[in-house]
């Protein structure tokens, strides 16, 4: 028999692509994961009577292969799945507002001096980029060119920075234009003249699909049918290192829970963890400048404060975001309102999330630090009631984010044209091309390169075409 498809990481990507190969080929696979659950960022974890989510994780349906996919898996248990519109909303200054923020909407609810101030600075801002030209090479560049700097700084420039904790000039412009709606000043006069004018196309994923029983069981029915076909998944496994020759992986090193180390043959191998750790495990058989790149990809990483509540429900939506430069934490997850079904009766859970770069001084507070700062942004939530708090747990989550540093584009587009040269080896997924993308877009490039790898001959040409088709940070 001839040498297994090696894939490490068994997350939304890893084992979409297992699924796929097992499905329409004979071929051996291996799915390695040192997590002791399949899933990756997307699995979810007991509390009590609680299943919870690391921050929160819906299935976004758009009717392509990987929707299909999720249905498919749950065929004979249709009612399992739910289904629901995002709920989302913006808080900021002790309002609610549609998210993504709408300029329209925040002008009619702000003071109106502070609108007149925003608009009037909107205006000197396009006339003087009119008038200067100035390159825009950075996030804040960008906003400020498009918002002016007070509203840019209120909506999302004050985020931003909160978030990666960064300053937002050493951020790559090429995330603001990812992330951030712009605006049509004329249809925003029309709005606040109440002569016409159309509220802005929302741009993010408005429907989801959601586990009752949380995210996590999507992987694993998914991890069920990759073993059910004769598929091999080795949890709490790490890879170590790979063994490459003439531009062939000839195997892995792998160890197990007690550092026991194997070498494995691999016939090809699928990538599906953070790049910098992939090149990483190559040693030094890398030139030097794909090393230096590597290390100039970072993440940020996230900690979850999830405290729970003696009372039904607090709000109706999924999630809101916090946008004031006064709150410590970025986003609250109200998990019930995705699936009744996750928080014990009578009880509502609330996570709280935080950004930090593992190791500095909020990863090291302990749990009782950590709530106590929580406790400190709920005051300041005009809805929330302390008295009804009954219990919390904390839970951090290393390298979550990929960031998006100026020219990081640059680096990953090194290592990626060294990786192109591999004959028999491909880094997919959110991780394995440092994109910051969703479970959907995870569970497609899985199914794509499964495709591509179920065949006898798997061809370079359509490793190559799969890299064109994905590996872009905008579009
Ligand atoms: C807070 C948060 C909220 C999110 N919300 C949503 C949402 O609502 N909807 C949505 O669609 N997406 C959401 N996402 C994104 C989603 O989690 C990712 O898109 C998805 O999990 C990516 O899947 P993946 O398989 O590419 O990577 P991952 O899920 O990261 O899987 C990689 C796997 O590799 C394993 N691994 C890492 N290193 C090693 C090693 N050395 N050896 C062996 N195994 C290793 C990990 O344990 C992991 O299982 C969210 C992400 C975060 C952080």
């Amino acid at each position: 028999m001839s040498d297994p498809i090696i894939i490490i990481g068994a997350g939304p990507a890893g084992l979409s692509t297992a699924y796929k190969i097992l499905k329409e080929s004979g071929k051996k696979v291996v799915v390695i994961d040192k997590a002791p659950a399949v899933g990756g960022a997307g699995a979810s974890f007991k509390w009590k009577g609680n299943i919870l989510d690391y921050g929160p994780h819906a299935f976004h349906t758009r009717g392509d292969k990987a929707e299909q996919l999720i249905r498919s898996l749950f065929k004979d248990d249709k009612e399992s799945l739910l289904e629901g519109r995002k709920n989302v909303y913006v808080y900021l200054k002790n309002k609610k507002f549609k998210y993504p923020l709408q300029v329209s909407e925040a002008l009619l609810k702000f003071n109106p001096f502070l609108s007149i101030k925003i608009i009037s600075e909107f205006i000197l801002t396009s006339i003087f980029h009119a008038i200067v030209s100035i390159p825009i090479d950075s996030f804040e560049n960008w906003g400020r060119k498009r918002f002016g700097a007070t509203l840019y700084r209120m909506s999302f420039g004050d985020y931003t920075e909160k978030v990666w904790k960064t300053k937002a000039a050493k951020i790559s412009e090429k995330f603001a234009s990812e992330k951030i709606q712009g605006f049509n000043f004329i249809d925003l006069i029309k709005r606040l003249l109440k002569v016409g004018g159309q509220v802005t196309d929302e741009p993010y994923f408005q429907t989801w699909i959601y586990h009752k029983y949380g995210s996590g069981e999507l992987f694993k029915r998914m991890s069920e049918k990759v073993t059910g076909m004769g598929g091999e998944i080795l949890l709490n496994t790490s890879i170590k290192s790979v063994e490459l020759k003439d531009h062939n992986i000839q195997s892995v090193t792998i160890s197990d829970k007690e550092d026991n180390l194997t070498k494995v043959p691999c016939g090809y191998l699928v990538n599906t963890i953070p790049l910098p750790q992939f090149i990483g495990l190559f040693n030094n058989e890398l030139p030097f400048i794909l090393r230096h790149s590597a290390s100039k990809l970072s993440y940020i990483s996230l900690i979850v404060v999830y405290i729970e509540f003696n009372i039904e429900k607090i709000s109706d939506s999924s999630w809101f975001y916090l946008l004031d430069k006064h709150f410590k934490f970025n986003r609250v997850t109200e998990q019930k309102n995705l699936s009744p079904f996750t928080i014990e009766d009578g009880k509502t859970i609330l996570s709280f999330e935080l950004t930090c770069r593992e190791g500095d001084e909020f990863w090291q507070l302990s749990d009782e630090e950590l709530f106590a700062i929580a406790k400190e942004d709920c005051k300041k939530i005009d809805f929330i009631d302390l008295d009804n708090i009954s219990d919390f747990i904390v839970k951090r989550v290393p390298d979550a984010y990929e960031m998006y540093y100026k020219n990081f584009d640059k680096h990953a587009d090194l290592i990626f044209s060294y990786l192109r040269e591999l004959k028999n080896c491909v880094s997919i997924g959110r991780r394995g091309l440092f994109l910051q993308g969703d479970m959907h877009q995870s569970v497609a490039m899985g199914l794509h390169m499964g495709e591509i790898l179920a065949d006898e001959n798997p061809g370079n040409k359509n490793v190559q075409e799969f890299y064109s088709k994905y590996l872009k940070y905008i579009e």
